[in-house]
């Protein structure tokens, strides 16, 4: 069986916010659904990859350098479809996942809906 949640109803449950200008602090190794994988490689197609606890994988640059490859020139490379992990922090209460400036939406979601978020999006592409 697929399981085949839509990516952009993923996302919408997500509320976005206003970021410090040009500030990528929160940016690094990230870790990448099936989907979310597939969407970058349609802009990076010769990025490498590594699995990543269990079901996601994170580009190998990443790794190896610490940064994340596909911040480009100081922005998001791939900024639509960014990772789901990446559009949570500061969107979110998780204790780890607070913005060191103080920016986010005037309503977080939950840590557990955050959980649930990034859940769905590793299910996305997983075959059963
Ligand atoms: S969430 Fe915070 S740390 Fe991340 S880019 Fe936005 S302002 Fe910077
Ligand atoms: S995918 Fe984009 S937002 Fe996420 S860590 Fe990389 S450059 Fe930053």
């Amino acid at each position: 069986m697929t399981t085949t949640p839509d990516p952009a109803a993923i996302r919408a449950l997500i509320p976005s916010f206003s970021c410090k200008t040009d500030c990528h602090d929160c940016c690094g190794i990230v870790p990448f659904s099936d989907v979310e994988k597939q969407d970058a490689m349609k802009v990076w197609p010769l990025e490498q990859w590594e699995r990543f606890g269990g079901k996601n994988w994170v580009a190998r640059r990443a790794l190896e350098t610490g940064d994340c490859p596909f911040l480009r020139q100081g922005k998001c490379s791939i900024y639509e479809t960014r990772p789901t992990v990446c559009r949570l922090f500061g969107a979110t209460d998780h204790p780890l996942m607070k913005c060191p400036h103080g920016c986010g939406p005037k309503r977080k979601i939950s840590e557990i809906k955050s959980r649930a978020i990034l859940k769905s999006m590793e299910a996305e592409a997983r075959h059963e």
